[in-house]
């Protein structure tokens, strides 16, 4: 299995973007991306094009759409749900997740604590975070300065919340990229663990739960239980688990780079523990969790130390 950079929220002129299909195909070829995904809001007019641009320049275009609702927008990609935005209410939005799912798309939670009215109708999440738990994915990380300010930390939080619940949520950035950033901005990435670069296969690792999100870092992070293996997003039935990692600096990363990593963090329901970690370097760290684990890498970036990358989750259970 390889990562893969990915994006899987982004717009078009189909809807408020400012790049038609084709200049955004070109921007994210130019930018690095091996694939990402067309989600304009409550439409799907920009896909055929992108689509198509992307079979012929070499980057995979995921179908998508974003429904964009007054109560919240969930960011859909696979392009197989008949799920109309307009239909979806406060009471019935946790079944219309269900149908899209069942269907064979994959549904994010967008920005959930962006600010909202009246900057943007909705992009604040008001729908019952209960009835809309069943979604695949979480945007932990948004937009600009993803990994900074108040959103960031509400929405880490309310992740971890969930997991801790025993809901299972993928952890994705949305960069929700409308314009061309020919300067780029402070951005972040979504790495996908998948068998290839088709759409199919990314979107099976964002549904496994083999992600992590990061800025300016690479990273290799795997469970060693029981003499055997695990990617991000697995079950491990043993209580006995020893995490293994690895963080590299991300080459094509072209932002305030961080100059150097300082801990990673083990995050699971029962708390948080710290170890030392550099470029490079591996390290091995026991972890004793019921519910999931969580790797955070933090380093030092703009002369501060940041947060810099999130796993998604281990999580106990099955037969192993
Ligand atoms: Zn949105
Ligand atoms: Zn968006």
């Amino acid at each position: 299995m390889k990562y893969y950079r990915c994006e899987l929220h982004t717009h078009t002129t189909s809807s408020d973007g400012k790049m038609t299909p084709e200049e955004l195909v070109d921007r994210a070829l130019a930018c690095g991306y091996d694939a990402i995904a067309l989600t304009d809001h409550n439409t799907t007019a920009g896909v055929k094009r992108a689509v198509e641009e992307g079979r012929r320049r070499g980057l995979t275009v995921i179908p998508g759409i974003e429904w964009t609702t007054f109560w919240g927008h969930f960011a859909v990609t696979g392009g197989k749900s008949d799920v109309l935005w307009r239909d979806i209410t406060p009471e019935n939005v946790g079944e219309k997740i269900k149908r899209a799912q069942t269907l064979g798309d994959i549904v994010t939670i967008a920005h959930p604590r962006r600010m909202g009215y009246p900057l943007c109708s909705g992009c604040h999440c008001d729908y019952d975070i209960e009835s809309i738990s069943g979604a695949d994915c979480y945007e932990v990380w948004s937009h600009y300065y993803p990994n900074e300010g108040v959103a960031a930390r509400q929405q880490k939080e309310q992740w971890l919340s969930l997991l801790a619940e025993g809901h299972r949520l993928s952890v994705v950035y949305g960069y929700d990229w409308h314009n061309r950033d020919d300067v780029p901005p402070s951005y972040a990435c979504t790495y996908v663990g998948s068998e290839g670069k088709d759409a199919d296969s990314i979107l099976r690792g964002v549904k496994s739960g083999a992600t992590y999100i990061s800025i300016g870092v690479e990273v290799e992070c795997k469970a060693v239980s029981g003499g055997r293996e695990y990617a991000i997003g697995s079950e491990i039935a043993s209580e006995e688990t020893e995490i293994e990692l690895s963080c590299f600096r991300s080459e094509d990363y072209r932002s305030d780079k961080p100059t150097k990593l300082t801990r990673a963090e083990i995050v699971t329901e029962l708390g948080k523990e710290s170890f030392p970690i550099a470029f490079g370097e591996k390290i091995k760290a026991k972890a004793t969790f019921e519910r999931f684990c969580v790797v955070c890498i933090y380093g030092e970036r703009k002369r501060e130390e940041q947060l810099l990358a999130i796993t998604g989750a281990f999580y106990r259970g099955g037969n192993g």
